[in-house]
């Protein structure tokens, strides 16, 4: 059995509360021992030595784009990109063609991932029908076939008694809903926040209570359902207030930030610049101060990237007319990284929590821990390394980012999965 031993890291387990410096021994694709001066003859060894080695992380939002849309991004590639940036698993919405609305296309995603993907892939099933917002998906034999979750992302049910079957349903067969919270009769025609930049750029405008009333229905219907109820790509200053209302009354309540709505706000926006392009947008600098205090008081408990890949020919048009939506899987670690601890606001292992133990409670996962006996599923970043993003050399087929050119401080510097590497950094 292969054995590798990770040395003298600084080894943060959330779950276990443990932070040291310590060795990680992983023998087959388990870890078999946390401690210090392990020693194991014939193992493969990597010294983490000035580096940060946490369980691996999740990203419970991407797009891969497989079945349908292979121009984008496949299960492959966007795989890749997500080992590049840290994560060991993904959870992709269901948006392709055909919508993953029943088993057959949850049972093809996860024999494709077993095939090509590097990283876990645990794919969400939609909602209702082809997310059309109408008739329920088949939602326990998607369960059944391995979908972890259930959304209509992109397309968000609009009718409020439809979504109260849906939590009726999560409800019973232990599913969590995750909403793209959006009232498309307030947003429709929008292109970025509405505001006085929106004004400025003569832009038409996607207002902040767009999302805050579809929120606030949801809370609504989760209180009366019992349903646990996630908001994805929190955006707004009165959304993140009404979700910490919600669990400060105990209901099953959560929220995911994405790094862009952390590190950006809509008076960032290079005119005209479709690469800052989506959905929820850009909002205002008070937006964003919300968003990042509420991952600091707990409010937040996920950082997710809502990686959406599009093609330059379909990207790359006058800003009114572009897809929304950028990728974001190789830049979420230092983003994160630079808006959350490099800013002084929560310590690092704070920070890994928003990357393991958070989606992994949300979706109840069996994921997202560092200790003997879980799956070796390992990430090891460095919270100072200097880099700068070159999306041209990126991993995923898509180049649509915000954050091109960008220098970070700190990112990812290798992945393990099932106790294998499946990417390093070039470290040179
Ligand atoms: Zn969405
Ligand atoms: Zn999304």
């Amino acid at each position: 059995m292969a054995k590798l031993l990770l040395k003298n890291g600084r080894v943060i387990d959330p779950a276990s509360g443990l932070d040291r410096i310590a060795d990680v021994l992983i023998e087959g694709s388990v870890v078999t021992g946390v401690g210090s001066n392990l020693e194991a003859p014939g193992a493969e060894r990597f010294d983490a030595g000035g580096l940060v080695v946490a369980p691996g992380f999740i990203d419970m939002h991407v797009h891969l784009r497989e079945p349908g849309f292979e121009h984008a991004e496949t299960i492959e590639t966007g795989a890749r990109a997500a080992a590049a940036g840290g994560f060991t698993s993904i959870c992709p919405m269901p948006n392709s063609a055909p919508v993953n609305d029943n088993a057959t296309v949850t049972s093809y995603i996860i024999e494709r991932a077993e095939r090509f993907a590097c990283v876990n892939v645990f794919p969400i099933g939609a909602i209702t029908k082809g997310s059309a917002g109408e008739e329920m998906a088949a939602i326990g034999s998607m369960k059944n076939a391995g979908a972890v979750a259930i959304s209509d992302d992109g397309r968000p049910v609009m009718n409020a008694r439809v979504m109260r079957r849906a939590m009726e349903f999560a409800r019973a067969f232990g599913l969590p809903v995750i909403d793209h919270c959006e009232d498309l009769h307030l947003s429709a025609g929008g292109d970025m926040h509405e505001g006085f930049e929106s004004v400025r750029l003569g832009l038409r405008g996607i207002p902040g209570v767009s999302e805050d009333v579809a929120v606030a229905r949801d809370i609504l219907l989760a209180e009366l359902t019992g349903a646990r109820f996630h908001v994805a790509h929190i955006s707004s200053r009165n959304s993140v207030a009404m979700v910490a209302f919600a669990r400060s009354r105990g209901l099953p309540v959560s929220a995911e930030a994405t790094p862009h709505h952390l590190a950006l706000a809509d008076s960032m926006i290079p005119p005209y610049d479709s690469n800052f392009k989506m959905r929820p947008p850009l909002r205002s600098a008070a937006d964003v101060e919300s968003v990042r205090r509420g991952v600091a008081d707990g409010t937040i408990e996920v950082v997710a990237t809502d990686h959406a890949p599009h093609p330059g020919s379909e990207k790359m048009q006058e800003f009114e007319k572009c897809p929304f939506g950028v990728i974001g899987l190789e830049t979420a670690l230092a983003v994160a990284l630079e808006t959350l601890v490099h800013s002084g606001r929560i310590g690092v292992p704070r920070m890994v929590e928003l990357f393991t133990t958070g989606p992994a409670r949300v979706l109840g996962l069996d994921r997202g821990r560092l200790a003997p006996g879980c799956h070796a599923d390992v990430t090891i970043f460095d919270p100072e390394r200097n880099w700068t993003y070159d999306v041209n050399r990126s991993f995923s087929k898509s180049r649509n980012t915000p954050f091109d050119g960008r220098t970070f401080r700190g990112g990812p510097v290798a992945t393990i999965v099932n106790g294998r590497f499946i990417w390093r950094a070039d470290r040179t």
